[in-house]
């Protein structure tokens, strides 16, 4: 494996008030990046002072979105180190997101170094009050510059680093939520499991509409039928109908999260009642009328869990457990921010201590 290279800059930044860092505003010292060509494959892994590329006007990822990315955190245990959380699973998943974009695979291996060196010079930067981590957001572009539509034959790997609190300002309370109807985030046989720039574009006008009729994110069904549901704002989703825990199967519209994985396994290992199966529109609604619908939520690294407190749907309002976070939810919550922050013991393997 080629060694990194380390790069510091001359000045640090000073670090933001860790009372107020919001999601993605501030980032570190220092980013990693590696280039690729046809001819050299991946070449020059390098961590270098945080800053902007210098890009062709006509590179590919400006004009036909060729890119992918990867979220996930690091997190900073009460004894003062740093950990991860299931990196391999984003690292996979980031295999399997190039793939569907024509993009060349990365070693798995030095992805890894990258993410471990990258916390490893940046480690000021995980901050340790309640709830906050450094997001690490690793991504790939295509920088041919090329107006010819092609897969590219030149990329830049890159990762980010931001200290991140709570994605939501309301905190883990419950949110609102707009059953969207026009517009769809994927179909099956295009790009919805994997994280690419593009499914989000397509995202923003219905999320924008829903904002500004007081909800906080959209609940997208299914692109062939309207019918089926399938995520919940770039969250994947989780009811409790019934005594029973369901979400979507993975079909290939849905992204494969790996806070939605984690909580079937954490829920299985409880003795709870899950299962992977289609859920409609209209079964949602009359669970929600009959009050059979006890609690609902967003699963996502970047909120971690998100109770749904309201979901809105043809002209009607529908209030889940009384707009107050579920038992279960809460349970979770508490369990998984545990394994996560190095609270609680983790049974599962899922943990990766780099400090
Ligand atoms: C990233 C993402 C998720 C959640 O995945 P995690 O691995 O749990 O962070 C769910 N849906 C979409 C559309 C996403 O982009």
């Amino acid at each position: 494996m080629e060694t990194i290279k380390i790069t510091h800059p001359a000045i640090l930044k000073e670090k933001p008030d860790p009372d107020k860092l919001g999601f993605g505003k501030y980032f570190t010292d220092h980013m990693f990046v590696m280039d690729y060509s046809t001819d050299k494959g991946w070449y020059d892994p390098r961590i270098v002072p945080y800053g902007p590329f210098m890009l062709d006007p006509a590179s590919m990822v400006l004009h036909y979105a060729q890119e992918v990315f990867e979220g996930l955190k690091a997190y900073r245990r009460a004894d003062g180190g740093i950990q991860l959380f299931r990196v391999k699973e984003n690292i996979a998943r980031m295999n399997r997101s190039c793939e569907r974009l024509s993009i060349p695979q990365i070693d798995e291996e030095l992805f890894f170094e990258a993410l471990k060196t990258l916390v490893e010079v940046d480690q000021d930067w995980v901050p340790s009050a309640p709830d906050t981590s450094l997001y690490l957001r690793p991504f790939v572009f295509a920088t041919e510059p090329h107006v010819g539509v092609h897969a590219s034959h030149s990329y830049i790997f890159a990762i980010i680093a931001s200290p991140v609190g709570a994605y939501y300002a309301e905190g883990i309370n419950p949110v609102r939520i707009y059953i969207e109807s026009r517009d769809v985030r994927a179909v099956k046989g295009g790009t919805g499991y994997a994280k690419t720039g593009g499914n989000y574009a397509a995202t923003l006008r219905a999320g924008e509409e829903a904002e500004k009729a007081g909800f906080s994110q959209v609940l997208w069904l299914d692109g062939i039928h309207r019918k089926y549901i399938e995520e919940v704002g770039s969250m994947n989703v989780l009811f409790k109908i019934d005594g029973k825990v369901i979400t979507p199967p993975l079909g290939g519209s849905i992204l494969p999260g790996v806070t939605r994985s984690s909580c079937l396994e954490i829920l299985k290992s409880w003795g709870v009642p899950c299962s992977e199966e289609l859920i409609t529109v209209d079964d949602l609604i009359s669970a929600a009328e009959s009050g059979k619908l006890e609690e609902a939520w967003g699963s996502g690294t970047a909120a971690v869990i998100s109770p749904i407190g309201e979901i809105y749907y043809d002209n009607k309002h529908h209030i889940i457990n009384g707009g107050k976070i579920g038992e279960l939810t809460g349970k979770l919550y508490d369990y998984l921010t545990g394994i996560q922050w190095g609270r609680i013991e983790d049974p599962f393997g899922w943990i990766t201590r780099i400090i």
